[in-house]
Order: C-alpha cells, then sequence, then structure tokens
C-alpha cells in the first residue's frame, strides 16, 4: 500500500512537507519552514510525525526555504539519506539554507536581548548555521530528465518548473507493495513567457498530482513589468532622483537586472549607475549565469554571443557594510537593489532610514508584500515605520510595480493543467490559502477533474 501524508502546506502556502510510504520505502518530498503567523511558526519546532532515521531519501524541488528550509533539522535529527534536487537548487540552497540558519541564530539572540520570550528566557534558534552546514554535503545533484532511484522501488526525474532558477516538479515512480505508481509533485509553477528562465515543462500521463495555488482565482497585471520599470526610470532620470529597491536576493534582482540590462540595450532608457546591495543577490547571480539548463532560449543566446544579460552598463555589486554605507552619499538618478524584498530585515533598512525622509527618492516595491510587513506599511501609505527602534517619517514617494512574480496565476495554472493528456486520477491541491485553494476547487470542478484539498497531517492511500 502506497500512502502520501501532508505535514505541511496543506490548507496554508508554507511549510511544504509531503512524506511518501510505499511500504518498502519511505522519501521526504521537500522539506520546508513553515513561515509567517505565529501558529505557523510554531509548527516548525514540533517534533517530526516519523522517525526521520527511517527515511531512506528526500527530494526538494526548488531552493525556497519553505520547500527547503527543514532540511537542516530533518539531518540534525537523524536523518542519514541524501536529498535529490537539481544542480541549481543545490548551488542556491548553499547560500540560502546557512543564511536561514543565521537568521534564526539572530532572531533567537535578539529575542534573549529584549527579554520576548518570558516563557522561555532562553530562546533557542531552531537551528543554527553549523546545522545548514552539515546538512549542504547530503544535496545530490540530479539533472533535469534524468531518472535515478533514490529508493528501493522509488525513482525519482525533474522537469523545468520556470519558477526560480533549479525550480522542478518531480516525477516519482514508486513500486511498492501495491500497483507502481506515477506521481508529480508540482512544486511551485512559475510564469510563462517570463524573462531568464523557460517555461514550465507540459504535464505528464501520472496516477496522482500535487499542484499549488498561491495564485489560483488570481489575474497577474496585464503587460511586462519591464514597461512600469522604464516609466519609474524615465521619471528618477527627470527627478534626478534615487530608486531605491527592496527585492528578494534571488530570483527577483537577477529579473530587474536582466530588465534594466534589456532597456539599457534597446535605448529605452539612458544607461544609470545600477547598486546590487546584498550579499546574497551578489553571491546568486554567478550562480544564475552558470547554470545553463536553466535558461530560456532568448537568454541562452545573449550567453553564446558573449554578452551578460545580466548586467546593466554601470552596474556595482556591493559587498561590504563600508560599501553599503557608502551609498548613503550617493546621489541620483540611480537605482540601488537591496534586501530583504519586504523590509523585514538586511541592509535594505539602512538605506529606508536615510532614504525615506527624502522626498525625491522612490521606494519601489517589485514584490508582495505581506501584511505587517514594512513593505506593506509603506504600500499602505504609513507615515513612518519603525525601524531599529526609531519612527522615520515616509516623504519618499512609494510606488508599486506588481507584475514581477513567480507564481503562476490562474490562467497560467489553468494552461499548464490543459498540457495533461489526461486528468490523473487524484488530484491535490497544495499551497495555498483557504480562499485560493477554494478558488482552485471550483475551477477543478468546472473542468470535470477530480480533486481534493488535503488537510494538515493528513494520511491517503494512492493504491
Ligand atoms: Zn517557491
Amino acid at each position: 500500500m502506497t500512502s502520501i501524508r501532508f505535514l505541511g502546506a496543506a490548507g496554508t502556502v508554507t511549510g511544504s512537507r509531503y512524506l511518501l510510504d510505499t511500504g518498502r520505502a519511505r522519501v521526504l518530498v521537500e522539506a520546508g519552514l513553515f513561515q509567517g503567523r505565529k501558529e505557523l511558526r510554531l509548527r516548525n519546532r514540533a517534533p517530526w510525525p516519523f522517525d526521520p532515521e527511517s527515511l531512506d531519501a528526500a527530494v526538494l524541488t526548488h531552493a525556497h526555504i519553505d520547500h527547503t528550509g527543514a532540511l537542516p533539522l530533518l539531518v540534525r535529527d537523524g536523518f542519514r539519506g541524501r536529498t535529490h534536487c537539481t544542480p541549481a537548487t543545490r548551488d542556491l540552497c548553499g547560500l540560502l539554507l546557512p543564511d536561514s540558519g543565521r537568521l534564526q541564530e539572530e532572531e533567537a539572540r535578539y529575542a534573549n536581548r529584549k527579554g520576548f520570550s518570558k516563557h522561555a528566557p532562553n530562546a533557542q534558534p531552531l537551528y543554527g548555521e553549523e546545522d545548514a552546514l552539515a546538512a549542504l554535503p547530503r544535496l545530490s545533484p540530479l539533472p533535469y530528465g534524468e531518472r535515478r532511484e533514490i529508493a528501493p522501488g522509488v525513482t525519482v526525474r525533474f522537469h523545468r518548473a520556470g519558477h526560480i532558477l533549479g525550480s522542478a516538479t518531480a516525477e516519482v515512480e514508486a513500486a511498492g507493495d501495491g500497483r507502481p505508481l506515477r506521481i508529480l509533485f508540482g512544486g511551485d509553477l512559475g510564469r510563462y513567457g517570463a524573462p531568464i528562465l523557460p517555461d514550465p515543462e507540459p504535464g505528464l500521463p501520472v496516477d496522482a498530482l500535487l499542484v499549488e495555488s498561491t495564485y489560483a482565482g488570481k489575474r497577474h497585471p496585464e503587460g511586462s513589468p519591464a514597461e512600469g520599470l522604464q516609466a519609474e526610470v524615465e521619471r528618477a532620470v527627470t527627478t534626478r532622483g534615487v530608486l531605491l529597491v527592496p527585492s528578494f536576493a534571488i530570483g527577483r534582482t537577477q529579473e530587474i537586472l536582466f530588465d534594466v540590462r534589456e532597456l539599457e540595450r534597446t535605448g529605452a532608457i539612458p544607461e544609470l549607475p545600477v547598486y546590487v546591495d546584498s550579499p546574497m543577490a551578489v553571491d546568486a547571480t554567478p550562480i544564475y549565469l552558470a547554470h545553463r539548463e536553466d535558461h530560456d532560449q532568448e537568454m541562452a543566446r545573449r550567453l553564446a554571443a558573449g554578452e551578460d544579460p545580466l548586467r546593466p552598463a554601470r552596474l556595482a555589486f556591493v559587498r561590504s557594510p563600508e560599501q553599503s554605507k557608502a551609498l548613503n552619499g550617493v546621489r541620483g538618478p540611480c537605482l540601488i537593489l537591496s534586501a530583504s524584498g519586504m523590509a523585514t530585515g538586511g541592509r535594505i533598512l539602512h538605506h529606508l532610514v536615510h532614504r525615506l525622509p527624502d522626498p525625491s527618492t522612490t521606494v519601489l516595491l517589485v514584490g508582495y508584500q505581506a501584511e505587517g510587513t514594512r513593505g506593506w506599511s509603506l504600500q499602505n501609505g504609513a507615515p513612518t515605520v519603525r525601524i531599529h527602534g526609531q519612527d522615520v517619517p515616509v516623504r519618499a514617494r512609494v510606488a508599486t510595480l506588481s507584475g514581477f512574480s513567480a507564481h503562476a496565476d490562474e490562467a497560467e495554472l489553468s494552461r499548464w493543467l490543459a498540457t495533461f493528456p489526461a486528468p490523473p486520477r487524484r488530484t491535490f491541491l497544495v499551497h495555498g490559502e483557504p480562499s485560493a485553494l477554494a478558488a482552485a476547487k471550483v475551477r477543478m470542478d468546472l473542468l470535470g477533474w477530480p480533486a481534493q484539498v488535503p488537510h494538515h497531517l493528513e494520511e491517503l492511500t494512492l493504491a
């Protein structure tokens, strides 16, 4: 009997973890951290509902922390098998997981210093940088399209998902005690026609499918975000202002660099200084260039012609804290890209302290801003935001470019589903807030496509 247990991203967006048990082998697909509300984050501290030592293998669809961030815990708690992922996912995990460990350590130190955790005066990090570093050698890269046996009777093969560099859907074949099954773990699905990455690969004949629902029922704005970016750059040039862009270090930053370079190349905008002030973005950019198996035709063509499509003419990577502080003296027009994308931490904070009181600055929001974050406050017109214990007045202009997204919207999800030769026998709708999952269920019902929304910790028999 083969079963699947939904240990995360069931009824919510984060914490992707699915336990596949064939009777002969146990494989964990995804090892994500829960993020957001406290009740979700507390799940990260709950004991594993299985013995990590009993796992044969793990599989990761892509490097985002809500799909990989619990791997250090799994290894610390006794998992001794290999973790299979694409080569680019392995490289990006090498940046993201140690960073996640450092953040956990910082948060614990902060909580102890501030006496936040009355109930646990010695707040312990969920895990530390050392735990993350110990997990990295267990990552075992598997190129797209190659099939590998990862546990007795279980094979995996990756297909491109177009979400971030290295992202994949994971096709798992499981021959256990029962009938052999083919299951497609959809991971996170990217956009069609996005720069740098290829479109999601078409669906396959499978017995069971897990499909994300982050933007189910929603449409991304029409038109390319590059047009909005062009208008903002033109405005900055006219007003001699600074465009300050809180940006995710991996994915979004590279996409913006691509667009700026492209706008410059076609003469749509003048060449202006672009500063990337995020050590992780600085490290991730060469990884984006190196993994040619992840590039779309346009990106491949540019690279083959000897161009660097991620390098605007006047690009400067800023690595040291001193260089970062020195940017305070820089005048517009220019672009400063810095993390984090929702202004919850990182170097963007000191730029905001310095630039928010300045009316010549535009803070350009280019990603989703979760409720309660500083980015969200700015987006919603807050007159001040609190940073490092001080209320900083917002005199800068705040603008949102909403076209950037790494996730398929409703039309794109439907387009991908239409590439399947037939609806699988079972489809599980995961990785969405309850309202999005409900919208996804309505769509599947209209398509006459059997689908269900699993509950957290629910275990279902597949065959
Ligand atoms: Zn993702």
